[in-house]
């Protein structure tokens, strides 16, 4: 059995290619596998679960359809979808997983995140990242309606664009220093991770030992998937039908 690891799918009404694809990995590969772990950004932007956005209801449907063939679905919020909350995983058939979470695999302990947490050398973005994971501002945000919120998404990631376009490629991947603490911290020698859309497998020495990173691709222009089983993993792209 093989367990399946996707994120930064990144699904909107605007780009149906990838749900298409998504759709029928859902309906074929994930089928079989033991589970499937879903490291966020699943959606290009969710702003509630009261969201009446038709596309998100169809792909919230064909997540339900794969947990009801019983094979466990996990999600993990990522900095697009962090407003995802228990009604969404209740109507997808989902579990929620704080991030990074720990999980045994085939007698390896593997650290999984979205990745976003381990940006560190981009200060403002972390400042902003602590701002609206608070439940505080949560709270408040989906006290206003749908419409509002939908507009200020919008307004924010004009404003993420624009600034990403100034920063360096460093600025914007993970600290090699807050991945290590990371590690460390949970006592495990391998992190799985999305959000930077950098394909790779990184091997480095922590303390002594080697030291696994693997980084998801994003859903752009292909598929990019993680299976696991007991002989270990590999990292593929999926290409597009
Ligand atoms: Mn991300």
């Amino acid at each position: 059995m093989t367990t399946l690891f996707i994120s930064d799918l990144h699904l909107e009404a605007e780009r149906p290619d990838i749900a298409a694809q998504f759709v029928a990995f859902l309906a074929d590969e994930a089928r079989s596998a033991e589970a499937l772990y879903i490291l966020g950004d699943l959606f290009e932007a969710w702003v509630g679960d009261d969201d009446p956005n038709p596309h998100y209801a169809e792909m919230t449907r064909a997540i339900r359809e794969l947990a009801d063939s019983r094979v466990p679905v996990y999600f993990m919020h990522g900095n697009r979808d962090f407003m995802i909350g228990d009604d969404f995983a209740a109507a997808a058939g989902v579990t929620l997983l704080p991030d990074p979470t720990p999980v045994e695999l085939y007698g390896r302990t593997v650290l999984l995140a979205h990745g976003d947490a381990y940006c560190t050398d981009d200060s403002e973005y972390q400042q902003m990242r602590a701002m609206v994971r608070n439940p505080d501002w949560q709270a408040m945000m989906r006290a206003k309606p749908v419409e509002e919120r939908l507009a200020i998404a919008r307004a924010a990631r004009e404003q993420s664009m624009a600034r990403n376009a100034g920063l360096t490629e460093e600025i914007m991947d993970v600290n090699q220093g807050a991945i290590e603490t990371a590690l460390r911290e949970a006592g495990v020698s391998t992190m799985l991770h999305g959000h930077t859309h950098r394909p790779a497998v990184h091997t480095f020495e922590l303390d002594g030992n080697e030291a696994t990173r693997i980084v998801l691709g994003d859903w752009y222009d292909q598929g990019s998937v993680v299976r696991w089983d007991a002989s270990g993993f590999t990292l593929s792209g999926l290409p597009r039908a």
